[in-house]
């Protein structure tokens, strides 16, 4: 079963995975780039626990060694620090390529970096991919599509994106990224995914990526001013990790070669999502026997230079290739986020 399930997230955050046994026909040597983030630490639990021999390859630019710490050790699991711009040799059977920041804030820290990763880093991946006859999947992004002039934007809209303004090294990069994709399919038959990642979020997102949820969490946690930007009538979805999760391993095992977006389809301006924040902030408070509701303070803050306007996935393509659909509704993803917020602030780990 590789649905995703609460009992099995939580016995990872209690640190006492078991990773099942399977048979070697089926098992793959499974290499993840950007294993030590946010969505690649929540994508090799999932491996080990299908039991996967995983090798994670991350220079730990925004990654944390500790998402990972519950694998250290084990016989399956193997953790490299590398950069992904240099070349690798290794034997794989499968590569997840995530290694790229993806935060704003982070992305924007060092532009050319940024658009090198995205470019040697794939093409390097490919090169291995094509050595080894391994499947290759990119973390592509909703990013592709820029502010965008269709909603919800299905696969074949072409996009509406600046290749000069502060999100084009991450944009133009993970563009860039996809037409090495197709280029290594085409011209070498590489076995190749392209995942179109729209905003997810979950426990372990960096706390201080800029990003909106966790931004957003930890300021009501923290009893300060929630920061919107522009007047917060710009809109995402919401997507929960787990849920991205279950799209990632279905896109790689499926037999579909064109780009499909995994995301959400429930669409909130970001005001939205600030009182949503309020709310399951003050619940979970409350549950803990803490004091109780606040009111929602806001402090508005300049717009980002070519923030888009509004972004939601077409999800058609997903469900019809993958049978795939998002299960966790907002609130339930956000309960999730608070409490481990909740509970590293109360370690002081944050
Ligand atoms: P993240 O920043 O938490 O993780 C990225 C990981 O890549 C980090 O561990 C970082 O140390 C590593 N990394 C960065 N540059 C590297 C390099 N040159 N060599 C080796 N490792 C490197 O981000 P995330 O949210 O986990 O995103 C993972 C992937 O998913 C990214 O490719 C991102 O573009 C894509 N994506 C994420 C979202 C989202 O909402 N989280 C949305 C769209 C696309
Ligand atoms: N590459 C790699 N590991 C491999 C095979 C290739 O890192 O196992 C890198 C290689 O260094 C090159 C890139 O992938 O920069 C593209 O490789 P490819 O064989 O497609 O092109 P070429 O080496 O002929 O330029
Ligand atoms: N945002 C905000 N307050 C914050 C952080 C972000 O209002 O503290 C807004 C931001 O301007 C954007 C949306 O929330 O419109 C999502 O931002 P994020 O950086 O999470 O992702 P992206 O812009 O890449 O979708």
């Amino acid at each position: 079963d590789e649905s995703l399930g609460v009992v099995r997230h939580t016995r990872i955050e209690r640190g006492l995975p078991t990773t099942r046994m399977m048979p070697d026909v089926k098992r793959k040597r499974v290499l993840v780039t950007g294993g030590a983030g946010f969505v690649g630490s929540h994508l090799v639990d999932r491996l080990m626990l299908m039991g996967h021999d995983v090798i994670v390859l991350d220079s730990f630019l925004t990654g944390n060694k500790s998402s990972l710490s519950q694998w250290v050790g084990h016989p399956s699991f193997e953790l490299l620090r590398h950069d992904v711009v240099e070349p690798l040799l290794i034997e794989v059977d499968q590569i997840f390529h995530l290694a790229c920041p993806a935060s704003p804030r982070h992305y924007q820290a060092n532009q050319i970096k940024t658009i090198k990763t995205c470019f040697q880093g794939t093409l390097n991946m490919l090169g291995l991919a094509k050595r080894t006859k391994a499947r290759f999947l990119l973390a592509s992004t909703s990013e592709v599509y820029g502010d965008p002039a269709v909603t919800p934007q299905p696969e074949t809209y072409a996009g509406n994106v600046s290749c000069t303004g502060p999100r084009a090294c991450y944009d133009e990069g993970k563009r860039v990224a996809e037409t090495l994709t197709y280029g290594y399919l085409y011209q070498d038959g590489v076995d190749v995914r392209v995942a179109r990642i729209f905003n997810t979020y979950g426990p372990r997102m960096h706390p201080q990526d800029g990003r909106v949820v966790s931004n957003f969490v930890l300021q009501a946690l923290r009893g300060e001013p929630l920061t919107l930007y522009g007047d917060g009538s710009q809109t995402r979805s919401f997507c929960f990790v787990h849920d991205l999760i279950d799209g990632l391993i279905a896109l790689m095992n499926a037999d579909v070669h064109s780009p499909v977006n995994l995301g959400s389809h429930f669409e909130f301006s970001v005001k939205q999502l600030a009182e949503l924040v309020r709310d399951v902030v003050a619940r979970v408070r409350e549950e803990d026997g803490d004091e109780g509701r606040q009111r929602l303070k806001v402090i508005y803050e300049a717009l980002p230079t070519h923030d888009p306007r509004q972004r939601r996935p077409d999800t058609r393509r997903a469900a019809a290739l993958l049978g795939w659909a998002p299960r966790w509704g907002l609130q339930q993803g956000l309960e999730e986020m608070v409490r481990y917020y909740k509970e590293r602030m109360r370690e002081g780990t944050i």
